[in-house]
């Protein structure tokens, strides 16, 4: 693109935005670092409304930081109830600890000092400089690749996206300097609302006159990678499932889990299924079994 296209589009992203945001708890002039900590850590793999649903009754159990550091395991975990995939609050917790102990609370706002922290990614850390600490830096999740992907690259098919080093060169130079925040939260919501994954709505999307790929791609969903399942059930529904009981009954043994959720003729193969189940959980830190007890881990 020219300099003037540049302008023009950037232009037209901002004024979009201006009228057309998506509004949520954690999209605030400047939001809390907190909030954007913990609202960006459930995000990442956790829909919008879920997420809008259960942040609120997150921060009445853990309204600081110093208070989520002191969450045992097991309190994470039970607070994180319906959220998935339980090891994003355990190294949240332990960011948490980490700044309490390192930066006296305050979550510190170079890039280094946040790729440091338990959990924080590059986009994690990108995203509290932007929204929260008002620093011009390029934000890039999965979202934005695809968005910029298609705009400034010839897509062939929805599945495609261009490679990370052409978008980190884009994404550096296309933001409009002392906007990184709105900007960011624009194409988000621009990918979030037209230029969806599968089925983008290039005839509705206001950036279309901008975008190489408009209207061009060929529909295609990339194969699931195999993850290891049971019954026909992927491992981390079993691992949720037992979790769940966990959370409600604090001690099981491991034949009461098998019982749980297989009824009283479980198969050898079923126990055997389980036993993996609980050495994962295990591996990750969110439950203890000592002998035949199993329980939610403390610490
Ligand atoms: S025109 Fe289509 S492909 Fe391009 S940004 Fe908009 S929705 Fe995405």
């Amino acid at each position: 693109m020219k300099s003037k296209d540049i302008q023009n589009f950037q232009n037209t992203v901002l004024d979009w935005y201006k009228h057309n945001k998506r509004e949520f708890l954690w999209r605030r002039e400047t939001p809390e670092p907190f909030l954007t900590l913990v609202s960006e850590v459930m995000l990442q793999q956790t829909q919008t409304s879920r997420v809008a649903e259960k942040l609120p009754v997150f921060f009445e159990q853990f309204p600081t930081i110093f208070a989520l550091a002191e969450a045992s395991n097991a309190d994470i975990i039970r607070a994180w109830k319906g959220m998935g995939y339980n090891n994003r609050a355990l190294r949240l917790r332990d960011a948490a600890r980490l700044i309490g102990e390192r930066y006296n609370g305050q979550i510190p706002q170079s890039l280094d000092e946040l790729l440091a922290l338990p959990g924080i990614g590059r986009y994690t850390a990108t995203a509290l400089m932007s929204f929260s600490f008002k620093i011009d830096i390029a934000v890039v999740d999965v979202n934005i690749r695809r968005v910029y992907s298609r705009i400034f690259f010839k897509m062939e098919t929805t599945a495609s996206v261009a490679p990370e080093k052409e978008i980190n060169e884009i994404a550096d130079m296309i933001y409009p300097k002392n906007q990184s925040s709105e900007w960011h939260q624009a194409i988000m919501d621009i990918g979030a609302l037209y230029c969806t994954a599968r089925q983008p709505e290039c005839k509705k999307c206001p950036l279309q006159i901008f975008c190489i790929s408009a209207g061009a791609m060929i529909e295609y969903t990339s194969p699931k990678r195999a993850e290891p399942s049971y019954n026909g059930i992927p491992r981390r529904i079993w691992r949720g499932r037992t979790v769940e009981l966990l959370r409600s009954a604090s001690i099981l043994t491991s034949e009461s889990i098998n019982h749980f959720l297989f009824g009283e003729f479980a198969t050898q193969d079923d126990h055997k299924w389980i036993r993996q189940v609980l050495l994962t959980l295990e591996k990750d830190g969110i439950i203890l079994q000592n002998e035949n007890v199993v329980q939610l881990r403390e610490n």
